[in-house]
């Protein structure tokens, strides 16, 4: 994931990103997909919308609305083997806001990048 807005506390703490993967191998983790996403990435992936909504996301756990499918292990199944995203340019916003407007409560074990910034922040 990259970097979103600057206002955050990883923001404005010096986050960077290792490009790990990390946190699209969250388990249990979820990445909803508005329907301005779906017509995104459909495109960029040159499929129509309705093929995309039917191979390539979910219902949401809560059903409201829709999410990427992720592989057995938990990993997004657009996270490449060199840890890219394959969907970069067009990816949803949870995943180009993280860590600047959300975290999860384990995020700081997760991402090597946010631990890196809790170390330089040191105590409050
Ligand atoms: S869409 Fe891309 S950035 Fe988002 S979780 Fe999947 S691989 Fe990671």
């Amino acid at each position: 994931m990259d970097k979103g807005t600057m206002s955050s506390p990883a923001a404005q703490s010096g986050f960077i990103c290792r490009q790990c993967g990390a946190c699209c191998r969250i388990k249990d983790g979820i990445v909803r997909v508005s329907d301005a996403e779906v017509a995104r990435i459909a495109a960029f992936l040159g499929m129509a919308e309705q093929d995309f909504i039917d191979h390539e996301t979910e219902i949401a756990p809560d059903r409201r609305g829709l999410i990427l499918r992720s592989r057995p292990d938990g990993a997004c199944v657009w996270l490449a083997e060199d840890n890219l995203c394959r969907i970069h340019p067009v990816k949803p916003e949870k995943c180009r806001t993280f860590p600047y407007e959300w975290t999860n409560a384990d995020s700081s074990e997760i991402c090597p990048g946010l631990q890196r910034v809790e170390n330089v922040s040191g105590p409050p």
